[in-house]
């Protein structure tokens, strides 16, 4: 399996991806991107250019109808279900706008829950996840349920679960969409300092304030990719930078 990325090595890249759904909606055409270890980018656009269907299949959650995505060196098309999701549970952590955490479980066991396909055993799992609760300043919290917990809470939540597998890359859609304008300036920050630490991490987001604030920023629209990319690579290569 793939060993972790060195920082400025590709995490991820997309190539010529294209996806028609079913009926013939066509969400991506053509889109190339190369996301590179300890980067921290925006994907940005209005709601329908395709953002999050282009997160499903970096995520290899979905597949695209046409191109390429590789995980590392690996291309996702070549792999078994069984091997994808061994990848998938190693590389990536996912974070989505309403959290997506369990009702019945704590802050921690839904953190824990982020360990269940990563080989990790059952008694490493609680204290790996008390650690990423304490990352994300959650520390007295590991005993709440979800109801017990404010949105920006429950997010710490969720990008505590994301985190606790030292993922090479986490994919974040609309992590602030479901929150008010402070708890969404501080899931930012957390993300911004979780960064600097050494996080790779893509913020996907119809926000144009919150893709200013972040340091690379790849613009959709229609499905596809607008290149007005802050991105020096970008502007060596128009039209994608795979
Ligand atoms: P965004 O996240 O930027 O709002 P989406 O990726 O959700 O955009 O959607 C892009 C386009 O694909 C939209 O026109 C949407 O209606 C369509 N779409 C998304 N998911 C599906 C699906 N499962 N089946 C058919 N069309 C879909
Ligand atoms: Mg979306």
């Amino acid at each position: 399996m793939t060993s972790p990325p060195g920082t400025g090595s590709a995490v991820l890249t997309v190539r010529n991806v294209s996806k028609v759904y079913a009926g013939g909606v066509t969400a991506l055409d053509d889109v190339s991107l190369t996301i590179r270890a300890g980067e921290l980018l925006a994907i940005v656009g209005r709601s329908g250019s395709g953002k999050s269907t282009l997160l499903n299949i970096m995520g290899t959650l979905d597949r695209p109808t046409g191109g390429t995505v590789w995980i590392g060196d690996q291309d996702a098309a070549q792999l078994s279900d069984r091997t994808l999701s061994a990848l998938r549970g190693r590389w990536l952590g996912f974070v989505f706008q309403h959290f997506h955490l369990t009702d019945g479980l704590t802050a921690e066991e839904n953190v824990a829950t982020g360990l269940l396909y990563s080989g990790v055993p059952r008694r490493r799992r609680q204290p790996m996840a008390v650690t990423a609760l304490d990352r994300v300043g959650l520390a007295h919290r590991t005993r709440h349920l979800p109801h017990q917990l404010s949105g920006g809470e429950r997010q710490r939540v969720a990008i505590a679960r994301a985190l606790v597998n030292e993922p090479a890359l986490v994919l974040a859609d609309e992590p602030t969409g479901a929150l008010d304008t402070a708890n969404g300036q501080s899931v930012l920050h957390l993300l911004t300092q979780l960064n600097s630490e050494g996080t790779t991490i893509a913020v996907i987001t119809h926000d144009r304030d919150i893709a200013a604030r972040l340091p690379r920023r790849i613009e959709m629209c229609d499905g596809r990719r607008v290149v007005t990319d802050s991105h020096p690579e970008a502007s060596l290569t128009p039209g994608g930078d795979a």
